[in-house]
């Protein structure tokens, strides 16, 4: 699919985010309103109040958009998410008649306040990145061989969510408990291994009932967008905490996302496929779809005072060994009830090479190979008043579908009595 062409200027280069093709949705502010919807279109957004108010679109939730979230137009259903995108195509597309009326209801970018796109309803976190769960095992356990369950099962764990921020909002390192190799009891104490992990958030927008398991193609249906997601992590009080249930200190002090929802319709042109199973799937988490998508990502990092970030990273999406409809699938298969505004964590991504390594965990080798700024400042982990962003794109043919950076400033450590 070519650029389509829009009558806002700035949504015809080829290196905007937002093009006309994209159309993310997400939640701003300005000096003189409250948080409402937006669809980002080259640099403006689009008020959706603003639209919905002067009868431009309807929806059968009278309403939908004066909220300070998309969930009530994820519980309207993919008929409707297909319909809401058609007609914004139509009103924003070149020589649309519409245009007199749109234009004063655009606001510049720059002037918006963005805030969390979505109540997130739960915040699950997954762990299907083939290279990256290698490389974990090398560096924790002295061999890349997978858990023996990691071929058969997309693995998870339920975070938390009050923990997920959108991007923009400081971190403050997280205090915790951990033990060193030597030690003999364990300290408590800011984490000195602070790392992120890159990965894409996949939005549930289809709610399923509870007690109700779904397919994979289902399941597929069922989502409603993408968004980058840093699941930051203190790699020591992981460490520590994680047997036998699993992370949950080192992985509750935040999660960022980026403030666009990228929808899956959006994303369509690029679905690529899973890679070939090493382990016959159990038949129900098979599939007829494409579940990844090809984006490229890419990480950096700036330390406080520096002019420029370093890329740490570059990899691709469709890296993954699972794909979000196969995790979603398996989320729900004994029975748990999925609900419009859930969150799914991909796991984090890294690729073969060492440059696609998707967390500093991966990139020193846990602190054993530092890694050289820009700036000519070496770093193992994260420190403060680094600032730490995730990009994202898929490249088509003249445009690029983006997602807004993820971004987040570590701050020290809040202390504790
Ligand atoms: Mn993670």
């Amino acid at each position: 699919m070519p650029l389509l062409r829009s009558w806002v200027a700035s949504a015809n280069t080829p290196d905007t985010p937002f093009p006309l093709n994209n159309l993310p949705y997400g939640v701003f502010s300005t000096a003189d309103s409250d948080a409402r919807c937006g669809v980002a279109i080259g640099d403006m957004v689009l008020d959706m109040q603003a639209v919905e108010a002067a009868g431009l679109v309807t929806l059968d939730d009278d309403g939908a958009f004066d909220l300070p979230f998309w969930n009530d137009v994820m519980e309207l259903g993919p008929q409707v998410w297909a319909s809401l995108r058609a007609r914004l195509t139509a009103m924003l597309a070149e020589g649309a008649p519409e245009q007199a009326e749109l234009a004063p209801l655009l606001i510049p970018l720059s002037a918006v306040e963005m805030h969390l796109p979505l109540l997130v309803q739960e915040y699950t976190d997954f762990y299907a990145g083939r290279q990256h769960a290698a490389n974990m095992g090398a560096i924790l356990r002295g061999s890349p061989d997978l858990p023996a369950n990691w071929l058969h099962i997309p693995i998870g764990y339920n975070g938390r969510a009050s923990s997920v921020v959108v991007s923009g909002t400081d971190i403050h390192r997280p205090n915790g408990q951990m033990k060193a190799p030597d030690a003999d009891v364990p300290g408590f104490g800011p984490s000195k291994r602070l790392d992120i992990e890159l990965e894409m958030g996949a939005i549930v927008g289809t709610p399923s009932p509870f007690g109700q398991p779904i397919t994979v193609d289902e399941a597929d249906g069922m989502i409603f967008g993408y968004v980058l997601l840093n699941d930051w992590s203190a790699r020591d009080i992981q460490g520590w905490e994680y047997q036998p249930l699993g992370p949950f200190q080192g992985k509750a002090f935040g999660t960022s996302i980026s403030p666009w929802i990228v929808t899956a319709a959006a994303l369509e042109p690029f679905r690529a496929p899973t890679p070939p199973r090493e382990k016959e799937l159990l038949p129900y988490l098979n599939s007829t779809v494409d579940g990844l998508y090809t984006i490229e990502l890419e990480v950096l990092m700036q330390p406080e005072g520096a002019d420029t970030a370093t890329a740490l990273s570059k990899t691709n999406y469709n890296r993954m060994y699972y794909s979000a409809a196969e995790q979603l699938c398996h989320h729900a298969v004994g029975g748990c009830g999925m609900n419009a505004g859930d969150l799914l964590g991909s796991g984090t991504i890294s690729g073969p090479d060492k440059s696609e390594y998707g967390s500093l965990m991966e990139v020193s080798w846990a602190g054993r190979e530092p890694f050289t700024l820009d700036t000519g400042e070496t770093r193992t982990f994260i420190e403060d008043g680094d600032t730490l962003t995730l990009r994202g794109a898929a490249k088509g043919d003249g445009y690029q579908i983006g997602f807004g950076d993820c971004t987040g400033t570590i701050l020290p450590a809040v202390k504790h009595p």
